[in-house]
């Protein structure tokens, strides 16, 4: 006990919270009920793990955490090593579609990277990590641009890929108004503080006719009902939104897009990790034990799939011709 309380001592302290109370993030309403609690599964060093809600709007019905750690405080949250943000180990492994993708097609070429081809090709990654993505179209022609609020990230795809990425978020000084033609928002929306501002400014960047294509955990899935506080993809505090498909699509059209596609997107290495977490509790049911198994976890994800109710999904929207500001 006495080596442990050194140790303790031996941790640097985190620094304290500053606490958000945020109206919903899509329509403004202040009234909202409780959904569930859950703790940051990847608590900050010298800091016991924090509970954090997750509410419904009672007016629109949008998930999102609240109170939270406010914009500058959320940083801490972050673990260093959070995965997102660690630069590809093999660049010959990047842009590689698997044996099994490529035969049956069912990955989706978005997913894959082998977008299609819009106007003359320019590519903002909202979010973009450690690069791969970029990394990735730019080998196939693309004139991309990543952005990331991770200086550390950002500067680590400068370095090592040599790709032209920019720190911040959106708005941003150094992007012009319809200077893209393709927005890609890969596992990042959900974790920004203000999501109709960043959509807007999307919007804004995007030539008209351009397309943006957001992946985010699906709220509104098998997974997440049926693991509710261990579901992987809740990532509290880290993740402030959690899209159903319903509420991607009206925050989309809010923000002026018009939406293509809400397609489902498999991710059985999310399903195991749920069920690791569900398992960490005494007397976790039998069945969650068992998805800790690649093979059942790799068929629940598939089944999940298809009957519409993944861990993930991607909603593919277009800036229309017509409406906002001109260019
Ligand atoms: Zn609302």
């Amino acid at each position: 006990m006495l080596l442990r309380t050194r140790r303790l001592h031996l941790l640097p302290t985190p620094p304290a919270v500053t606490w958000d109370d945020s109206p919903c993030p899509l329509c403004g309403a202040r009234e909202a009920s409780t959904v569930c609690e859950a703790a940051d599964a990847s608590p900050r060093a010298g800091s016991p793990p924090l509970t954090f809600a997750v509410m419904r709007c009672g007016e629109c019905e949008l998930l999102y955490t609240n109170p939270r750690p406010d914009a500058e405080g959320i940083a801490d949250f972050y673990p260093d090593d959070y995965r997102p943000h660690r630069r590809p180990r093999k660049l010959r492994e990047v842009g590689r579609a698997s044996l099994w993708g490529r035969w049956t097609g069912r990955r989706h070429p978005e997913r894959d990277g082998r977008l299609p081809w819009v106007g003359r090709g320019r590519l903002l990654d909202f979010g973009c990590g450690g690069g791969s993505y970029l990394k990735r179209m730019a080998d196939q022609g693309w004139s991309v641009t990543g952005l990331d609020s991770a200086v550390g990230a950002v500067r680590g795809v400068q370095a090592e890929l040599g790709l032209h990425t920019i720190a911040g978020t959106l708005p941003h000084p150094h992007l012009d108004p319809c200077s893209f033609d393709v927005v890609t928002m890969w596992q990042s929306l959900e974790h920004v503080h203000e999501p109709m501002a960043i959509l807007r400014e999307a919007f804004r960047v995007l030539a008209p006719g351009g397309r943006l294509i957001v992946a985010c955990p699906n709220a509104d899935g098998w997974p997440a009902r049926a693991f509710g506080p261990d579901w992987f993809a809740l990532d509290l505090p880290r993740h402030l939104t959690h899209f159903t498909p319903l509420t991607l699509r009206t925050m989309l059209a809010a923000a002026g897009f018009r939406v293509e596609a809400v397609r489902q997107v498999r991710h059985s290495d999310w399903l195991r990790s749920s069920a690791r977490l569900a398992s960490r509790r005494p007397g976790a049911a039998w069945w969650k034990r068992a998805l800790t198994a690649k093979p059942l976890a790799k068929f629940a994800a598939w089944a999940a799939f298809m009957l519409g109710a993944s861990d993930c999904m991607m909603a593919v929207a277009e800036r229309p011709d017509f409406g906002g500001p001109s260019c």
